[in-house]
């Protein structure tokens, strides 16, 4: 294997990285390199030889942060490392252990709870829409996460402050008979939840089976941590028996699943679990602007909660970049339109298309941007939507590569064998017009690099085992990364990132969530951290969006987010509405301005600067003395031109100041009240 890089750390990433055996916790914020580090402290266990690789067990939130970890830890020369969520592991694990648990009675895992429940709620005469069936799915899914049975499901409610979506009596009895149906003679229906639960169930009861396991693993790291429910950390604790060999890495400010039974209380207590655990801290984040950061830190700057006493506040290492743009839309329509407007711009700079995110709160808001981006010639794909794997294109490409894979006189690269077999798919020598054929031509463009990819990792496989591969890939979501833009809800966002962040339909009722809002503090604070989590998504453009309708022409009934209160001031938002058609003219001559040096004057260059010569020493004075305070140069805090533009402009007010060309929220709320003094001091 080569040897872990280390120096690629910071040192406090370094001091998690190589602590020996035994707990480690990495509390630390979005973007700190908390997924990186326990990448290379992986590698590094392996390396100075603490660990056999197939001892480890990682566990990550999603199948496709799975794959990712195995990808990087593969490119680092470690194999063999179970790298899986939860869910795939128990399955995985109850398989093996299945006959010395229920001996013959064979398992299948359920496809379809909804209409198993449903059958619960029938046969019980309770209220059987779609929407009372949905409540009572995921009440059930939220208790059995939460280790509560059907039999003490009433006793919590009544004595917590959950509210149950009915009588709890009658959601108690669509448990029982939802159990009761899974269960018959023949076979045994298992749903997510019961993996885990039996898994579990196993390894405490059954002799044998924890010994062949706790052999098999010694080593287990948990990233995502905030999230774990009380049924997943009964699943580790069985895991880990009586030995402490376990690092976890989280940030409570991205709690976002406690509606599913998730709660940061075990990564907070982590270190009274665990009194003797290496506990790192980070607060470098690499991944964003300090423009970027500077936002996210407001935003859950504002937070209440348990989760708010561990914040911490993120350091921007980017180099500076523009600050988030805040725009209210007439409609939907015009959102879409704008920001696809937007995107074809970043494109044209040459920011990626794969680099490039537009994320929102529920999958059903994507319709309008899929649609303004087709429009616009932009390819996506939309996250949580239809896979890659299951697109058509790739479903009949991978039947045309099976068939080959019988015939006998194969040439033996793989890549190769693909790229003739999909020219008659579409693959032609250079990509064609129109955005169907782009899109699919795309796509199998796309499977090929993949191939090509798997090849060159492991050199010694030929077609039957690219296609093990592959498949093995479809089953774990694991969707090559495509040159489009990505269309995702803030949940499928969780620890991915991108250069460009658009995020859109900010409005109540959609952010937080028109549920959230009825049910009270706790589940807006969710909301918020989620909105956190979409911030710090970003490494350099964010835009933030929302529409005052849904259509153009109707009514404008829709609020801006409660998020952006004192943040957007109420004036910025009619101003944005319009600044957009309004072209920006010279303060001094009123002509049109033109060059963006210009816009952030607020005149022509050659127009007779008419500032305050007085107010704008005073602010370099100010200046000098926040940078060296903040340890950061000059321009980071406000460029010469901004400075210019405050002392013609003099605001006197927040609202006045965030009018001026250059300041932006971020800057706003944290130099506001110093610019303003300094402003009013000089005038005297
Ligand atoms: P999240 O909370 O969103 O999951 P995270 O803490 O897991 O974030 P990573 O995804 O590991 O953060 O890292 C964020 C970005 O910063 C990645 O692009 C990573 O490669 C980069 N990064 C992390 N540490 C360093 C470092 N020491 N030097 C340079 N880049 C780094
Ligand atoms: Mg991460």
């Amino acid at each position: 294997m080569i040897k872990p890089d280390l120096s690629l750390l910071d040192e406090d990433q370094r001091r998690a990285a190589v602590a020996p055996r035994g707990p480690v916790c990495i509390l630390a914020g979005a973007g700190t390199g908390k997924t990186r580090t326990i990448t290379y402290r992986i590698a590094n266990l392996v390396d100075q030889g603490f660990v056999n690789p197939q001892r480890v067990l990682a566990v990550t939130f999603t199948a496709r942060a799975a794959g990712e970890m195995r990808d990087r830890l593969a490119a680092m020369g470690v194999g063999g490392v179970q790298a899986q969520t939860f869910h795939a592991a128990a399955r995985r694990q109850l398989r093996y252990f299945w006959p010395q648990v229920a001996g013959d009675l064979p398992w299948q895992l359920i496809d379809n709870k909804f209409s198993l429940v449903g059958r619960a709620v029938r046969s019980l005469g309770a209220d059987n829409s779609k929407d009372s069936i949905k409540d009572f799915l995921s009440e059930i899914e939220w208790a059995k996460s939460s280790l509560i049975s059907a039999d003490s499901y009433p006793e919590v409610i009544a004595t917590t402050a959950r509210e149950a979506p009915t009588d709890p009596a009658k959601v108690a009895e669509v448990y029982r008979r939802y159990e009761q149906l899974k269960s018959t003679p023949e076979r045994m229906l298992l749903d997510f939840d019961d993996l885990l639960m039996h898994i579990a169930g196993a390894i405490e009861n059954v002799p044998g089976v924890a010994e062949v396991f706790r052999e098999q693993y010694r080593t287990f790291v948990v990233d995502e941590y905030q999230d774990v429910t009380p049924l997943q950390q009964r699943v580790l604790n069985a895991w880990l028996g009586d030995r402490d060999d376990l690092t976890v890495v989280g940030d409570a400010n991205q709690t976002i699943y406690s509606f599913n039974g998730a709660s940061p209380e075990y990564l907070l207590d982590f270190s009274r679990t665990y009194p003797e655990a290496t506990v790192v801290k980070l607060q470098r984040d690499y991944r964003s602007t300090p423009q970027v950061t500077g936002l996210a830190n407001t935003v859950i700057g504002k937070a209440t909660g348990r989760a708010a006493g561990t914040r911490l506040e993120l350091q921007g290492m980017r180099e500076p970049g523009p600050e988030p743009t805040f725009r209210a839309y007439e409609s939907e329509e015009n959102e879409a339109k704008e920001v696809a407007g937007q995107i074809l711009t970043l494109l044209a700079q040459g920011v990626r298309a794969s680099e490039i995110a537009i994320l929102y709160r529920i999958n059903a808001q994507s319709e309008p941007f899929e649609q303004a981006l087709a429009d616009a010639g932009i390819i996506y794909q939309v996250r949580g939507g239809e896979g890659f794997f299951r697109r058509p294109e790739i479903l009949e490409a991978i039947r045309v590569l099976i068939a080959a894979s019988r015939r006998e006189d194969l040439p033996d690269d793989p890549v190769a064998i693909a790229r003739a077999a999909f020219v008659e798919l579409g693959l032609s020598a250079t990509e064609p017009q129109g955005a169907q054929a782009r899109e699919r031509w795309q796509s199998l463009n796309a499977l090929v690099d993949l191939i090509a990819q798997i090849v060159s990792d492991s050199p010694d496989f030929d077609l039957p085992a690219v296609l093990g591969e592959l498949k093995r890939r479809a089953d774990a979501k694991q969707n090559p990364t495509m040159e489009g833009v990505t269309l995702a809800t803030l949940h499928a966002a969780k620890g991915l990132e991108w250069d460009a962040v658009f995020l859109v339909g900010l409005t109540e009722k959609l952010l937080p969530i028109n549920h959230a809002i009825k049910a009270g503090d706790e589940q807006i604070e969710e909301e918020r951290r989620l909105f956190y989590v979409g911030i710090t998504r970003a490494r350099v453009h964010l835009a933030l969006s929302w529409a005052l309708a849904k259509s153009t022409g109707s009514r404008a009934s829709r609020e801006r987010t409660r998020f952006l209160d004192g943040i957007v001031p109420e004036v910025a938002q009619s101003h944005t509405a319009g600044r957009k058609y309004r072209p920006q003219r010279c303060r001094v001559c009123r002509g049109e301005l033109q060059t963006p040096a210009e816009k952030v004057l607020g005149r022509h260059e050659d127009c007779e600067y008419q500032g305050d010569e007085e107010v704008f020493s005073a602010l370099r004075a100010w200046r000098s003395r926040a940078a060296r305070d903040a340890k950061v140069p000059a321009y980071v805090i406000f460029s010469d031109a901004t400075l210019r533009a405050l002392s013609e402009d003099l605001p006197g007010s927040d609202a006045e100041m965030l009018d001026v060309a250059g300041v932006g929220p971020a800057k706003l709320e944290r130099y506001g009240a110093e610019v303003l003094e300094v402003i009013r001091a000089t005038r005297g």
